[in-house]
């Protein structure tokens, strides 16, 4: 199963991070005048993730993603390369002109993740992150133009590799949007 690509950072096995990380430094691909983002702690809900939005290095079927909250993210050098991706998306995703790494993501609408910034935790300088944990949004690979004849393997590869398989998010995140959506609806008791 092993020649079986999730991404470059988890294909030769599951590096274990954990909770003793107190945050670091992204860096973009550039080589010169990299932008650089620091994280002010650790980070949570790291996941593979297979939508089409989400950044990925050359050749990986999958993203690996985390959040953080945005009041922990600074943007310390060459924050002039960064544009939005998509103005209209949830996630503002603040990409490198240059190389197209996505640096930081915050949500600042009305919904559950507001306050949150995605990242991608393999952009650290640092080592020691919390490893991912699931995997998002596996079918969506396909609309990356994955062989749908091939998602066993997939699904069989992610297990293997502790990164349950899910076709949307974790139920744990699922529950947390659901009950958010239910507060704020009334259905359940603020
Ligand atoms: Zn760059
Ligand atoms: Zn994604």
């Amino acid at each position: 199963m092993a020649n079986v690509g999730i991404h470059p950072h988890v294909d030769g096995g599951l590096r274990k991070g954990g909770a003793a990380f107190t945050g670091g430094t992204l860096v973009c691909e550039c080589t010169t005048n990299p932008v650089k983002v620091k994280i002010k702690g650790n980070i949570a809900h790291n996941h593979a993730c297979g939508c089409t939005k989400c950044w990925k290095p050359m050749g990986a079927n999958f993203s690996i993603v985390a959040v953080a909250p945005t009041e922990a993210v600074e943007v310390v050098e060459n924050g002039d390369k960064l544009a939005v991706v998509d103005e209209n998306a949830l996630i503002q995703r603040h990409a490198c002109k240059e190389c197209g790494v996505h640096m930081y993501g915050p949500v600042e609408r009305d919904h559950p993740f507001k306050g949150l910034s995605f990242i991608h935790p393999e952009r650290f300088e640092e080592e020691g992150w919390a490893e991912p944990g699931f995997a998002a949004f596996v079918s969506s690979i396909i609309e990356a133009g994955y062989d749908p004849s091939k998602m066993d393997a997939i699904r069989e590869r992610l297990a293997e590799l502790d990164l349950a398989p899910y076709d949307c998010l974790s139920p744990g995140l699922m529950d947390y949007i659901a009950t958010w959506t239910a507060k704020k609806s009334g259905v359940l008791a603020a």
